[in-house]
């Protein structure tokens, strides 16, 4: 069995490479055979000359399109992609840090399963009305309050080399329409993923075990965790955020509006019975 690794690090991201290569070169899917496609800007990068591991150059965009044009960047190398079984996508700063099975993780065919996403871990124990999907009507990627059934992570997906990359066209074409629309889903990649997900039944679900922030406390395995970012690279220059300081009162306003609004919106888009069309 050829499985694929799909793994972006442009500018600082590079960081996280060697202790993602090195957990996963040894626990992940340890039997089967593996490449990594490691796309970066790096002129060099840990580890390039060991056998299974391709350095891709790939230039580096500003935030968000480091993150919103993958699904372009991935295509990239379709034709040697398409002879894989499997592919999968990483965020840069993941660890596996315990052994991983074919049989705990890939997609099972006999269940109609294609597809691998992973429970979000702010999510895993919400209503969907709270999910943060993208909800405005313009986007390709908008989810009406009253559709959808998970949350998943834009961090980590795969599946067959097929679907995977017929998922890679359809999001990338729907990314640049919306561009061109002027307009960028608020969770970037992951809220077209969240709605790829909400018009499909054919993906295998695993639970936060497999995402798992490091420093949580969630009743689950630590199988693959997310290291904190902010403890490697200074986030908030790379995201151009500034420190929020906003008032009492629009504080007071966000907490009701993602508190309670929720159930008014899905009052609204249930009566008027709205669909993903
Ligand atoms: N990324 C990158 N370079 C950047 C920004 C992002 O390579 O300058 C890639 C990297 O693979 C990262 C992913 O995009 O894991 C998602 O970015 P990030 O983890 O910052 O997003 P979050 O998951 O926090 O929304």
């Amino acid at each position: 069995m050829k499985i694929g690794i799909l793994y972006l690090c442009t500018g600082k991201y590079t960081v996280f490479w060697p202790e993602f290569y090195r957990s996963f070169e040894e626990k992940f899917l340890p039997g089967c055979q593996r490449e990594f496609f490691v796309f970066t800007d790096a002129p060099r990068i840990e580890y390039e000359d060991q056998p299974g591991v391709r350095r891709i150059p790939q230039q580096a965009f500003d935030w968000p399109y480091s993150t919103l044009k993958r699904f372009a960047i991935f295509l990239t190398q379709e034709e040697t992609l398409k002879n894989f079984d499997y592919l999968f996508f990483f965020n840069a700063n993941l660890v596996c840090r315990e052994v991983i099975t074919p049989e705990e993780f890939l997609p099972r065919p006999e269940r109609g399963e294609q597809l691998l996403l992973v429970q979000q871990p702010g999510f895993w124990n919400k209503k969907p009305i709270f999910y943060t999907y993208e909800r405005r009507a313009r986007s390709t990627a908008y989810i009406p309050y009253n559709c959808g059934k998970d949350y998943v992570s834009g961090g980590l997906n795969g599946g067959t080399a097929q679907a995977f990359l017929a998922m890679c066209h359809e999001l990338d074409r729907r990314t640049e329409q919306d561009l061109a629309n002027g307009i960028i889903a608020v969770w970037h990649d992951e809220s077209q993923l969240n709605r790829y997900a909400a018009e499909r039944k054919d993906y295998r679900l695993l639970t936060p075990a497999y995402w798992y922030p490091e420093g949580w406390q969630m009743p689950f395995e630590q199988k693959i965790i997310v290291r904190n970012k902010s403890r490697y690279i200074d986030v908030a220059s790379v995201k151009h955020q500034q420190p929020a300081t906003r008032p009492w009162l629009v504080r007071k306003w966000e907490a009701f509006r993602l508190n309670w609004l929720p159930y008014l919106w899905w009052t609204r888009d249930t009566l008027l019975h709205k669909t993903l069309k």
